[in-house]
């Protein structure tokens, strides 16, 4: 299936390793020139050497915290124009909410709110004129099913999927869409260091640990960023206009509810 998106442009953060890397990838597959962010260099500059092994396309590799305001300035300076934005960053830690600070919570929402928000405040008005644009928040399946230990997620990226629900529905006639992904368990490296803690916690072995947690979800298995990447590069096709202001729970089947 064709995805019509070949030769869009699209900025996707937080994308030299897991999630964000596979939308980037997926993207990339069609077409799409992509310029990623992440921090770190080494991971980001090999990420951008596989996405050209892919198709030789054009890729833009910016190392920058996208939750700064010199961050996002240096991305968009690097893509001032995106057709597609993949907004993405790393999650708050967990913890005890009688233990965080105004500080923990303004760096929640700065990182998993207001960041998405400022970048769709400086792209969507350009995809609004050209009569194109995807906006795809990476957020979690916390949204729909919250993690005590994980509040401050669960906060913060509620209050982007608030905001998202308003604006999806102003900028769709358009033909431009905003829409949330929310991952279940994927397997990347924030999962597999994630889990080597719990698994000491727990006085067991990293497998046994990932065994017991694996068996929990219906799919019998963690996720495969390709699958997430693949998703994410359906809700950015031309064929996907007519979905706005929708939140995709992408977890193997583990939230349990009818709706
Ligand atoms: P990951 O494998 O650790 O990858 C995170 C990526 O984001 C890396 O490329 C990292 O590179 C980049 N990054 C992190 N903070 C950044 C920042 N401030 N500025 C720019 N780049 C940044 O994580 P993941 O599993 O893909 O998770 C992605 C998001 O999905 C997170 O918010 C996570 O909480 C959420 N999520 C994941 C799962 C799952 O099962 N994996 C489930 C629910 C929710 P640098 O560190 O070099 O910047």
């Amino acid at each position: 299936m064709d995805l019509g998106i070949k030769g869009r442009t699209a900025l996707v953060c937080a994308a030299s390793k897991g999630l964000g890397r596979a939308c980037a990838m997926s993207l990339a597959r069609e077409g799409v020139d992509v310029t990623i962010v992440a921090r770190g260099r080494e991971a980001l500059d090999k990420t951008a050497e596989e996405i050209r092994s892919l198709r030789g396309g054009k890729v833009l590799a910016i190392s920058a915290d996208i939750t700064t305001a010199e961050g996002r300035s240096a991305a968009l300076a690097a893509c001032p124009q995106p057709d597609i934005l993949v907004n993405n960053a790393g999650g708050p830690p967990p913890g005890d909410f009688r233990n965080w600070s105004r500080d923990d919570w303004i760096k929640a929402v700065d990182a998993n709110m207001l960041t998405p928000i400022e970048l769709i405040k400086a792209t969507i008005d350009g995809m609004m004129a050209r009569k194109f644009g995807r906006v795809v928040n990476i957020t979690s399946n916390s949204v729909k099913a919250p993690i005590e230990e994980l509040g401050l997620s669960n906060a913060a990226r509620s209050g982007l999927t608030g905001f998202v629900a308003g604006l999806a529905r102003k900028t769709v006639k358009h033909n431009v869409t905003i829409n949330n992904l929310l991952p279940g368990q994927f397997m990347t490296d924030r999962l597999k260091s994630r889990s080597v803690l719990n698994a000491e916690a727990a006085g067991v072995s990293l497998e046994q640990y990932l065994e017991t947690r694996s068996k929990v979800i219906p799919a019998g298995r963690f996720g495969d960023p390709y699958e997430f990447g693949e998703f994410c590069a359906y809700v950015c096709s031309a064929q996907a206009a007519f979905i706005t202001g929708q939140n995709f729970l992408i977890d193997g089947g583990t939230y349990p509810g009818t709706y």
